[in-house]
């Protein structure tokens, strides 16, 4: 049993070595992502429940060098997070996307562009100027702006946070709670921030259809938001009957692999452009 011990502490300390050094080299890489030009993004379309039609994207990061990805976002995001590198990158992405947005307005198709927003950005003192600055140099509709906010960066913060909320709301920019059903956030809770919309997580919609119990809460979910007037999105949809289901249930915005995956600006703009 001793040996065993000791043998698993060893295992132990060599995995965490391992995985210290694993997210060095991603934060030494990353501090030269920005300059480096090895960011983007990549947008995937949203569309109406009812018509299909595409009313909105996602932004959602990417990070290639010498035409491949290095690190998928799951793996270089938290460490963004951890180092602070969020906020040079993070005031990137809203630039970027609300450059790409009013593109596309130039172009004749106004639509929403969403952008993931995390929590050291949220809580800096100086979001709400960051995102003013964009609003005004790229010239966007503000309501044209939507941020994706999880539960926790809503919930957290107490009197501060919804003063934040009422700002960015009274700028006309939209918001969205991510990842809904995942967190804390109670639903009668929702109707004291001022949210938009809900979008519900993946987990849900992967289990709708083999799961009776994960189709009735998300059924729920979806109606108890709507009679807050909140719209619902749904994100993860890879099949018809997870569309049709969702659409029946009240989910006004469907997206997912089946509407199409995220894809770099010019091809997501090609189909934008020849569809209406
Ligand atoms: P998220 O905000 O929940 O984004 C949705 C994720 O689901 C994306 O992963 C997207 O590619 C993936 N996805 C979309 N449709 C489907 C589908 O039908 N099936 C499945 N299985 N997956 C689908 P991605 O792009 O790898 O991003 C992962 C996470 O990284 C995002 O989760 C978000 O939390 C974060 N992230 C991405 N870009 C940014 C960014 O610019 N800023 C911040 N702060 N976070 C970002
Ligand atoms: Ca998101
Ligand atoms: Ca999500
Ligand atoms: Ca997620």
């Amino acid at each position: 049993v001793k040996a065993q011990g000791l043998h698993s502490y060893r295992f132990f300390t060599a995995s965490m070595n391992e995985r210290t050094r694993a997210l060095r080299r991603i934060e030494t890489a990353l501090r030269q992502a920005l300059p480096r030009h090895e960011l983007s993004l990549y947008y995937q379309p949203k569309v109406d429940a009812e018509s299909g039609r595409i009313v909105g994207a996602e932004a959602l990061l990417r990070w290639h060098a010498n035409g491949r990805e290095l690190y998928e976002p799951d793996q270089f995001i938290p460490v963004a997070e951890d180092t602070g590198l969020i906020l040079p990158i993070g005031a990137w992405v809203l630039r970027q996307a609300c450059k790409q947005a009013q593109l596309w307005q130039l172009r004749g198709r106004a639509i929403a562009v969403s952008v993931n927003v995390s929590p050291l950005q949220f809580q800096h003192a100086d979001f709400y100027s960051w995102l003013d600055d964009v609003l005004n140099e790229t010239g966007l509709d503000a309501n044209l702006l939507e941020l994706e906010l999880t539960e926790r960066m809503v919930m957290s913060g107490g009197d501060a946070t919804t003063g934040l909320l009422q700002r960015i709301k009274r700028r006309g920019v939209r918001l969205s709670l991510d990842d809904f059903g995942t967190g804390y956030c109670s639903l009668s809770y929702l109707k004291h921030f001022p949210i938009d919309a809900l979008k519900i997580d993946r987990v849900f919609v992967r289990d709708l259809i083999s799961d009776r119990d994960t189709a009735t809460i998300t059924s729920s979910i979806i109606a108890m938001a709507r009679s807050l007037n909140k719209l619902v999105i749904a994100e993860g949809v890879e099949t018809r009957e997870q569309g049709a289901f969702l659409r029946h249930a009240g989910c006004s915005q469907l997206q997912g692999f089946l509407y199409g995956a995220p894809m770099p600006a010019a091809e997501f703009q090609q189909q934008l452009l020849s569809t209406d």
